[in-house]
């Protein structure tokens, strides 16, 4: 997806503060932190949301599970934490580049507004 935002960041062409990358997963820090930790969980591959998630690319969405599970230990998060993908604009998601963000240091209250 030649104007994707998040395809761009995955390519190197708009900077980025990377905190996790291997062959199929790229994790950044959220532009507009609303957390103390806030990082953006996404495949290297351009799904558009969750809706797309079918048995053809869920695998991606498998693994990144796994990394989140081992940031999660590597990072400390020992006091949990959240992780969100809104699907669609009504639901809040604004980057049409499925990602999940992965909230952590401070309470998280329930439910989501
Ligand atoms: P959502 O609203 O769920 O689609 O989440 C999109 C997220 O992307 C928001 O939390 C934004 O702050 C974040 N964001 C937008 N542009 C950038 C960027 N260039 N680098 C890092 N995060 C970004």
């Amino acid at each position: 997806m030649n104007d994707c935002l998040f395809c761009k960041i995955v390519k190197g062409e708009i900077p980025s503060k990377k905190i996790y990358e291997d062959e199929s997963v790229y994790v950044f820090e959220d532009i507009a932190p609303t957390a103390p930790v806030h990082y953006l969980v996404i495949p290297k591959e351009h799904i558009s949301k969750l809706d797309e998630v079918n048995a053809s690319n869920s695998a991606v969405i498998a693994h990144i599970y796994e990394v989140i599970a081992q940031l999660a230990r590597e990072k400390g998060l020992d006091d949990g934490f959240r992780v969100v993908s809104n699907c669609g604009e009504s639901a809040g998601q604004s980057v049409f580049h499925i990602h999940f963000h992965l909230l952590a240091g401070r309470p998280l209250t329930w439910p989501a507004g």
